[in-house]
Order: structure tokens, then sequence, then C-alpha cells
């Protein structure tokens, strides 16, 4: 499904390239030992290295090269066996080094790709660049004090990885879903938290504009900083607008970098890239140049855990699931683990439609993750095993669920409280069929006539006289043959 702007002069399609920013977890800094916590007191996790004491000496974290690895070879990516620290010279105060320890010339980790899966079933390969690792700046606050500005340095010295994707996103649409995978991927790598809102993962994104079939890019514009799905997908739409109205009117669009305004719904140019920093890479002389060996990284490699792409290709082959619903359940990791405990040994199409249908509408409704679901994968399993034995059937379970969802008690357990185990006693069944065609003689002949519609009205008055508790296969079985006669 193309994205299109519909202009005066004809149509437009969006270019759009993302450049991702993921803080590595890792307990220690990429250059020091200070821890890496969230959340703590300002100023309270930073080294004399973190500092940029005079005459403090970096020291790579081991922990932190494997994890970039890691989350290369999650990327399909070609693992750089030589890579270089690179000086990106600036001066901000929340960077008191004067410089950022980045990978310029030579980063740990080449091309790759992720695949993202649309919503009309089709998936496709968004190109990775490159991954350099990097260190994080500190924080500059101005809003604290009237005259002068506070600066926490505990982010200062935290390990990043930068991913730079290729211009190969087309639609907002696609865009967000580029980020979920990415994510994901993270997540199941444990590499990166993925938690936008505390930080841990923020995006730069690169849109220019161009009519559909032209070839080459035009100008792009960057938006710098963007801290949720929801914000990168809306700047995308708004930016791209902006740039065809421009060339609509006879104007040009210039690179620089802009701030998304996500109250006001527009962005704003923030400094033009003509007067931007002259950075001066240089190979930082502190730090020696990474190698690597083939071992090592093919000892990360088997050590991989399975991925999405994987998992949702099992999925389908071991489950029988469609591709649709294997998708949504490998999206999270919690998901998909919630799915294999449910599913296993039991229906997985029907476990599959539970959890995407039933609770994840309980769960949006609630905002909670799958962790935090009031109904865990083991009591949702019982539910099922209840449905399977006949004890309640597949309405009466949906009023289990909703209690299970209240209480978060054992299924068998409300059913007995409750009362609502399912009637498949045969004899009270049979003495209310009996009675119902005795009294009922209209609607008996008008079965016999061929009207099986009337079928229907019996079953409603058994489930009536026993509160929608009779088990339905035993009623349609007896009903059809007493009204045989
Ligand atoms: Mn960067």
């Amino acid at each position: 499904m193309a994205y299109v702007i519909e202009g005066e002069t004809g149509k437009w399609e969006v270019v759009c390239g993302l450049e991702v920013h993921a803080q590595v977890v890792s307990q220690a800094k990429l250059f020091s030992g200070s821890s890496t916590a969230f959340g703590a007191e300002p100023n309270t996790q930073v080294s004399l290295v973190d500092a940029a004491m005079p005459g403090m000496l970096p020291v790579i974290n081991a922990y932190c090269i494997e994890q970039a690895v890691r989350t290369g070879l999650g990327l399909k990516a070609k693992i750089n066996l030589f890579s270089v620290f690179d000086r990106k010279n600036y001066f901000y105060a929340d960077l008191p080094q004067g410089y950022q320890i980045s990978q310029l010339y030579h980063p740990i980790v080449g091309e790759g790709a992720v695949t993202i899966d649309l919503p009309d079933g089709t998936s496709k390969d968004i190109g990775i660049e490159r991954l350099h690792m990097e260190q994080d700046a500190g924080k500059s606050m101005h809003d604290q004090d009237p005259r002068r500005s506070f600066i926490d340095l505990n982010r200062s010295g935290v390990c990043l990885m930068e991913i730079v994707g290729k211009p190969d996103i087309r639609s907002p649409e696609e865009a967000g879903l580029y980020l979920r995978k990415l994510r994901s991927i993270f997540r199941y790598l444990g590499t990166c938290d993925g938690n936008m809102e505390e930080g841990s993962m923020r995006a730069d994104v690169n849109v220019s504009v161009r009519k559909v079939g032209e070839q080459g890019y035009r100008t792009r514009a960057e938006l710098k900083n963007l801290n949720s799905v929801r914000f990168v997908m809306q700047a995308i739409e708004v930016e791209a607008n902006r740039q065809v109205d421009l060339y609509e009117s006879g104007g040009t669009v210039v690179q620089e970098t802009r701030l998304f305004d996500s109250a006001r719904g527009e962005t704003r140019p923030m400094r033009r890239k003509e007067f931007a920093h002259d950075y001066r890479y240089f190979p930082d002389p502190d730090l020696l140049p990474v190698e690597l060996t083939q071992e090592y990284v093919e000892k990360i490699r088997c050590g991989l855990p399975e991925l999405p792409d994987e998992k949702k290709e099992r999925f389908i082959a071991e489950f029988g699931l469609t591709p649709y619903d294997a998708g949504v359940l490998v999206a999270s990791k919690r998901a998909s683990e919630y799915f294999e405990t449910v599913a296993r040994g039991r229906d997985p199409k029907q476990a599959a439609s539970w959890i995407t249908t039933t609770l994840y509408a309980v769960l949006n409704d609630k905002g909670l993750e799958i962790d935090q679901s009031p109904v865990s994968a083991e009591n949702l399993g019982r539910l099922l095993d209840l449905i399977a034995d006949g004890t309640i059937s597949n309405r009466l379970a949906k009023d289990v669920f909703f209690l299970m969802v209240d209480t978060g008690k054992d299924p068998a357990a409300i059913v007995e409280e409750k009362g609502m185990r399912q009637v498949s006693d045969t004899g009270a069944i049979e003495k209310i069929i009996d009675d119902l065609i005795a009294g009922n003689a209209k609607q008996v002949e008008q079965f016999r006539a061929g009207n099986e519609k009337v079928k229907g009205w019996f079953v409603g008055q058994i489930m009536r006289a026993t509160q929608g508790k009779a088990n339905p296969a035993v009623v349609n079985e007896l009903l059809v043959t007493k009204l045989k006669g």
C-alpha cells in the first residue's frame, strides 16, 4: 500500500532513512567502570574518565563490544574484524571532553537488513548501512533555574550503538514497523532494552520527497531526537507534506536539522547544516583499534537466541498459525513465550486466537504489557483444558476469563465457586427437551415440515432453562433425535 501525497502538480512519495541511537545493556559505561543504571541522583555515576579529568585514559569495555557484535549478527550484517574509535570534535558543556568518541571510518558493523511485515501480508527489507559504537553525552538542564544551567553527567560515557539505515522507507507506517522490528530484535538479543520513554532508543529521521517515478533523491531535512514510534510517524507525515507544499509553491528544501513539535504538529529549523560544526574526526590516540577474530564472532553467533523472523517461521510450521497471527505473537519476545506455554499440548490456533483477540483486548484496555497480564499463561492454558474436556462451553469460558482478569484466580476454582460447570448430564437435558416438545406442538410440526430454523429456537429455550450451561454438543444431538421423533 503506497503512501502517496496528492499535490497540485502530481503525486509525491516520501523517502526516509532512520538513524537510531540505542543504549547498550551493560552494567558499566563504554570506557569507564561507572554504573549505567537509569534514574539515579544526578552526578552520582560519574568517574574521572566520564568527567574528562586531565590525564584520564579510556579503557574499552569488552562486554559492550560483544553486545554490538551480537546486534550486528541479529541485523544479518557484516561484522568488521577491524574497527577504530575516532574523536568527533565539538564542544558542549554536557560532553566535558570536548569531543565524542565514536566510529566514523571503520565502524564495527557493516551492511545488513531488517525485514518488516506489511499489513497486506508482504514483507520488505530495509537496508542497514552500518552500526557504530559511541559514547552518550550528559544532560543539560536549562529549566531548573532562571539564570543558570545544570548538568547531569550520569549518562556521559554510556555506550550507544548508532544504527544507520538506508533510505528505503517510503511511508510513516514503514518507519513505525521498522522501529518496532528493530526494538523487537534488540529485546530478543538483550542488547538494548528499547525503552524509548527512558531514552534508551532515540531516532533521527531523514526525510525528503520526490515525484512518483522520479529517480535519485532530493534535498533532505533531518528531524532530531524523536523518542516515540508515534512521534516518528507523525513527524514524517508533517515534514513530507511541508516539503511538498514548498516545492509546489515554487520554493526549495534546504538541508537542515529540524525539530518536531508534536503539540503544534509542525517542524521548525534548529540549525542549518551549512553552519554545522566541522567535526574534524581523527582516530583517538588513546585507544587501539579493535581487532576481533572470526572465532570470537562465530562463538557469539552460536550463542544467539532464536530471533523473531526464525520464530515466526517455526510458529507457522510447528503450530500451523497464519503468518499474520505468528507475526503478531513473535513481535514481543514475552508474548511469544506466553503463547508457547499456552499452546504446548493444546490446540495452538485456539491458543493464538484467545491471546491475540480476547487477552490483547483486555491488556490494551488496561494499558498493560503481556508480562503484567492478570491472567497467567498457565491459567489461560487451564481454561482451554476446561473447554476441551467439556466442563465449560466456549461461551461460558468468556465469562470465566473475565472473572480471571478481575480476580487472578485459577479457572477451575472460579467454575466451582460460581457453579458454572456445563450441564452435560443427558438425563437433565432430555427432560427439558421432552417438556419443550410436549408444550410446543406447532414448532415441532414446523421442524418436521423442513423448517430447520426452528431448531435454533429450541436451542435458545434450552439454554435459557439451563442459564447457558447446557453442553451445546449434547443439546444438539439430543434435540435433533427427539425432534425427528
Ligand atoms: Mn550519533
